[in-house]
Protein backbone atom coordinates (compact mmCIF):
# COMPACT_ATOMS: atom_id res chain seq x y z
CA UNK A 1 0.00 0.00 0.00
CA UNK A 2 1.28 3.77 -1.04
CA UNK A 3 0.23 6.78 0.39
CA UNK A 4 -0.44 9.50 -1.78
CA UNK A 5 2.61 11.48 -1.54
CA UNK A 6 4.75 8.60 -1.74
CA UNK A 7 2.79 7.28 -4.94
CA UNK A 8 2.95 11.01 -6.62
CA UNK A 9 7.59 10.55 -5.71
CA UNK A 10 7.65 7.03 -7.10
CA UNK A 11 5.37 7.74 -10.12
CA UNK A 12 7.88 10.88 -10.79
CA UNK A 13 11.16 8.65 -10.42
CA UNK A 14 9.61 6.38 -12.68
CA UNK A 15 8.77 9.02 -15.15
CA UNK A 16 12.56 10.14 -14.67
CA UNK A 17 14.19 6.97 -15.64
CA UNK A 18 11.55 6.73 -18.40
CA UNK A 19 12.69 10.23 -19.54
CA UNK A 20 16.01 8.97 -20.57
CA UNK A 21 15.55 5.56 -21.88
CA UNK A 22 17.22 4.12 -24.82
CA UNK A 23 16.00 0.30 -24.24
CA UNK A 24 14.81 -0.31 -27.63
CA UNK A 25 15.91 1.89 -31.01
CA UNK A 26 12.58 3.87 -30.63
CA UNK A 27 14.64 6.16 -28.79
CA UNK A 28 16.64 7.13 -31.73
CA UNK A 29 13.40 8.57 -33.57
CA UNK A 30 11.04 9.54 -30.88
CA UNK A 31 10.66 13.63 -30.36
CA UNK A 32 9.88 13.19 -26.68
CA UNK A 33 9.15 10.19 -24.40
CA UNK A 34 5.07 10.10 -23.58
CA UNK A 35 5.15 8.46 -19.92
CA UNK A 36 1.48 8.98 -19.94
CA UNK A 37 -0.63 11.32 -17.95
CA UNK A 38 -3.73 12.11 -15.34
CA UNK A 39 -4.47 11.57 -11.75
CA UNK A 40 -1.94 9.43 -9.67
CA UNK A 41 -4.86 7.85 -7.26
CA UNK A 42 -7.04 7.28 -10.39
CA UNK A 43 -9.50 4.39 -9.77
CA UNK A 44 -10.14 4.16 -13.49
CA UNK A 45 -6.82 3.88 -15.66
CA UNK A 46 -6.90 3.41 -19.96
CA UNK A 47 -4.17 1.99 -21.42
CA UNK A 48 -3.79 2.63 -25.25
CA UNK A 49 -1.11 1.48 -28.03
CA UNK A 50 1.78 3.98 -28.28
CA UNK A 51 2.08 7.82 -28.73
CA UNK A 52 1.27 8.90 -32.38
CA UNK A 53 2.64 12.08 -34.17
CA UNK A 54 0.67 14.67 -31.98
CA UNK A 55 1.66 12.75 -28.76
CA UNK A 56 5.30 12.42 -30.39
CA UNK A 57 5.66 16.36 -30.30
CA UNK A 58 3.52 17.28 -26.95
CA UNK A 59 4.57 14.40 -24.41
CA UNK A 60 1.09 13.61 -23.80
CA UNK A 61 -1.23 10.62 -24.16
CA UNK A 62 -4.06 10.66 -26.86
CA UNK A 63 -4.30 14.80 -27.72
CA UNK A 64 -4.88 13.61 -31.39
CA UNK A 65 -8.26 12.72 -33.00
CA UNK A 66 -8.48 9.54 -30.97
CA UNK A 67 -7.89 11.75 -27.77
CA UNK A 68 -10.82 14.64 -28.45
CA UNK A 69 -13.00 11.18 -29.23
CA UNK A 70 -11.38 9.50 -25.56
CA UNK A 71 -12.41 12.96 -23.94
CA UNK A 72 -15.97 13.35 -25.87
CA UNK A 73 -16.73 9.95 -24.47
CA UNK A 74 -15.58 10.48 -20.87
CA UNK A 75 -17.69 13.73 -20.80
CA UNK A 76 -21.00 11.39 -21.72
CA UNK A 77 -19.83 9.45 -18.89
CA UNK A 78 -19.87 12.86 -16.40
CA UNK A 79 -15.86 12.14 -16.19
CA UNK A 80 -13.05 13.46 -17.40
CA UNK A 81 -8.91 13.24 -18.01
CA UNK A 82 -8.87 14.67 -14.14
CA UNK A 83 -10.61 11.59 -13.03
CA UNK A 84 -8.38 9.47 -15.24
CA UNK A 85 -4.71 7.74 -15.75
CA UNK A 86 -4.25 7.75 -19.43
CA UNK A 87 -0.96 5.43 -20.40
CA UNK A 88 0.19 3.36 -23.65
CA UNK A 89 1.92 0.43 -23.51
CA UNK A 90 4.44 1.96 -26.02
CA UNK A 91 6.19 5.01 -24.21
CA UNK A 92 8.14 6.38 -28.14
CA UNK A 93 6.37 6.83 -31.37
CA UNK A 94 6.85 3.89 -33.72
CA UNK A 95 8.17 5.61 -36.47
CA UNK A 96 5.18 5.87 -38.89
CA UNK A 97 2.52 4.83 -36.01
CA UNK A 98 3.66 1.74 -37.05
CA UNK A 99 2.33 -1.20 -34.86
CA UNK A 100 4.73 -2.04 -32.06
CA UNK A 101 7.47 -4.78 -32.54
CA UNK A 102 7.28 -7.29 -29.61
CA UNK A 103 10.77 -6.52 -28.77
CA UNK A 104 10.00 -3.02 -28.15
CA UNK A 105 6.71 -4.33 -25.93
CA UNK A 106 8.86 -6.50 -23.84
CA UNK A 107 11.63 -3.43 -23.32
CA UNK A 108 8.76 -0.70 -22.34
CA UNK A 109 6.48 -3.09 -20.23
CA UNK A 110 7.74 -2.48 -16.93
CA UNK A 111 7.02 0.55 -17.14
CA UNK A 112 3.58 -0.03 -17.22
CA UNK A 113 3.44 -2.65 -14.57
CA UNK A 114 5.33 -0.04 -12.56
CA UNK A 115 2.49 2.29 -13.44
CA UNK A 116 -0.07 -0.20 -12.28
CA UNK A 117 1.59 -1.02 -8.77
CA UNK A 118 1.91 2.43 -8.06
CA UNK A 119 -1.32 3.78 -9.30
CA UNK A 120 -3.29 0.61 -8.25
CA UNK A 121 -6.45 1.48 -10.23
CA UNK A 122 -9.66 -0.95 -9.20
CA UNK A 123 -10.41 -0.98 -13.51
CA UNK A 124 -8.20 -1.24 -16.08
CA UNK A 125 -9.92 -0.22 -19.54
CA UNK A 126 -7.48 -1.78 -22.44
CA UNK A 127 -7.73 0.49 -25.67
CA UNK A 128 -7.37 -2.00 -28.42
CA UNK A 129 -5.76 -5.36 -28.87
CA UNK A 130 -1.87 -4.35 -28.25
CA UNK A 131 -2.98 -3.66 -24.39
CA UNK A 132 -5.51 -6.07 -24.26
CA UNK A 133 -2.92 -8.80 -25.47
CA UNK A 134 0.07 -7.87 -23.14
CA UNK A 135 -2.26 -7.62 -20.07
CA UNK A 136 -4.60 -10.46 -20.19
CA UNK A 137 -0.96 -12.40 -21.40
CA UNK A 138 -2.90 -14.14 -24.40
CA UNK A 139 -3.56 -13.82 -27.90
CA UNK A 140 -7.21 -13.49 -27.63
CA UNK A 141 -8.48 -10.32 -29.82
CA UNK A 142 -10.39 -7.65 -28.49
CA UNK A 143 -13.46 -8.20 -31.34
CA UNK A 144 -14.27 -11.10 -29.01
CA UNK A 145 -13.18 -9.72 -25.17
CA UNK A 146 -14.59 -6.28 -25.66
CA UNK A 147 -17.57 -5.08 -22.59
CA UNK A 148 -17.06 -7.73 -20.63
CA UNK A 149 -15.00 -6.88 -17.47
CA UNK A 150 -12.82 -9.58 -15.58
CA UNK A 151 -10.88 -10.08 -13.15
CA UNK A 152 -7.10 -10.40 -13.80
CA UNK A 153 -3.72 -10.07 -11.82
CA UNK A 154 -1.59 -7.18 -13.54
CA UNK A 155 1.80 -7.98 -12.01
CA UNK A 156 1.25 -8.30 -7.95
CA UNK A 157 -2.38 -6.41 -8.10
CA UNK A 158 -5.65 -8.30 -9.11
CA UNK A 159 -7.41 -5.25 -11.70
CA UNK A 160 -10.95 -5.43 -13.28
CA UNK A 161 -9.60 -5.44 -16.88
CA UNK A 162 -12.05 -4.27 -19.41
CA UNK A 163 -11.49 -4.04 -23.00
CA UNK A 164 -12.78 -1.79 -25.35
CA UNK A 165 -12.51 -1.35 -28.94
CA UNK A 166 -9.41 1.38 -29.81
CA UNK A 167 -11.25 5.02 -30.26
CA UNK A 168 -8.43 5.85 -33.03
CA UNK A 169 -10.34 2.35 -35.27
CA UNK A 170 -13.86 4.11 -34.02
CA UNK A 171 -13.44 6.95 -36.01
CA UNK A 172 -13.22 5.84 -39.20
CA UNK A 173 -15.75 2.59 -38.51
CA UNK A 174 -19.33 4.25 -37.07
CA UNK A 175 -20.82 0.78 -36.43
CA UNK A 176 -17.47 0.10 -33.83
CA UNK A 177 -17.93 3.37 -32.39
CA UNK A 178 -21.44 2.87 -31.48
CA UNK A 179 -19.94 -0.36 -29.67
CA UNK A 180 -17.66 1.80 -27.91
CA UNK A 181 -20.04 3.95 -26.74
CA UNK A 182 -22.16 1.54 -25.71
CA UNK A 183 -19.43 -0.30 -23.71
CA UNK A 184 -17.74 3.18 -22.70
CA UNK A 185 -21.79 3.63 -21.30
CA UNK A 186 -21.09 0.38 -18.61
CA UNK A 187 -17.48 1.86 -17.93
CA UNK A 188 -19.47 3.59 -14.36
CA UNK A 189 -20.95 0.03 -13.61
CA UNK A 190 -17.80 -1.14 -13.65
CA UNK A 191 -16.23 1.03 -11.17
CA UNK A 192 -19.09 0.89 -8.92
CA UNK A 193 -17.93 -3.06 -8.46
CA UNK A 194 -15.17 -1.20 -6.34
CA UNK A 195 -11.42 -2.79 -6.29
CA UNK A 196 -11.47 -6.62 -6.54
CA UNK A 197 -10.07 -8.68 -3.63
CA UNK A 198 -6.20 -8.19 -3.62
CA UNK A 199 -4.56 -12.36 -3.46
CA UNK A 200 -2.96 -12.58 0.35
CA UNK A 201 0.32 -11.62 1.38
CA UNK A 202 2.87 -14.46 1.03
CA UNK A 203 3.35 -15.91 4.39
CA UNK A 204 6.60 -15.18 6.30
CA UNK A 205 9.40 -17.64 6.15
CA UNK A 206 8.94 -21.10 7.51
CA UNK A 207 11.84 -20.79 9.94
CA UNK A 208 11.12 -16.87 10.84
CA UNK A 209 9.87 -17.20 14.24
CA UNK A 210 7.82 -14.52 15.66
CA UNK A 211 10.03 -13.59 18.59
CA UNK A 212 12.36 -12.35 15.70
CA UNK A 213 9.87 -10.00 14.12
CA UNK A 214 10.79 -6.83 14.81
CA UNK A 215 7.34 -5.44 16.31
CA UNK A 216 5.67 -2.88 13.65
CA UNK A 217 6.91 0.70 14.61
CA UNK A 218 3.76 3.24 15.36
CA UNK A 219 3.25 4.87 11.92
CA UNK A 220 2.86 8.36 11.51
CA UNK A 221 -0.51 9.81 9.66
CA UNK A 222 -0.26 10.31 6.43
CA UNK A 223 0.37 13.76 5.53
CA UNK A 224 -1.77 15.13 2.86
CA UNK A 225 -0.39 15.01 -1.18
CA UNK A 226 1.96 17.70 -1.87
CA UNK A 227 0.91 19.96 -4.13
CA UNK A 228 3.02 19.34 -7.29
CA UNK A 229 5.11 22.38 -8.50
CA UNK A 230 3.81 23.53 -12.02
CA UNK A 231 6.70 22.58 -14.30
CA UNK A 232 6.45 19.21 -12.94
CA UNK A 233 2.73 19.02 -13.60
CA UNK A 234 3.08 19.99 -17.01
CA UNK A 235 5.57 17.58 -18.19
CA UNK A 236 4.24 14.34 -16.04
CA UNK A 237 0.23 16.07 -16.57
CA UNK A 238 -0.28 14.88 -12.81
CA UNK A 239 -3.41 16.10 -11.37
N1 LIG B 1 -3.18 6.07 -29.89
C1 LIG B 1 -2.69 5.43 -28.79
O1 LIG B 1 -2.78 4.23 -28.67
N2 LIG B 1 -2.11 6.16 -27.87
C2 LIG B 1 -1.98 7.48 -27.93
O2 LIG B 1 -1.43 8.08 -27.00
C3 LIG B 1 -2.49 8.11 -29.08
C4 LIG B 1 -3.10 7.40 -30.04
Amino acid sequence: MTGPTERRDQLKAVYDEAMGCVRCPLHESRTTVVFGAGNADAELMFVGEAPGAHEDKQGLPFVGQAGKLLDKLLSEIGMDRRDVFVANVIKCRPPGNRDPHPGEIESCQSYLWRQVELIEPAVIATLGNFSTKLLRGDTTGISRLHGTPEVRMVGARAVRLYPLFHPAAALYTPRMLETLRADFQRLPEVLALGPPQQPEPAPPMPDASPDLLEPMPELEPEAPPSPVEPEQAAQLGLF
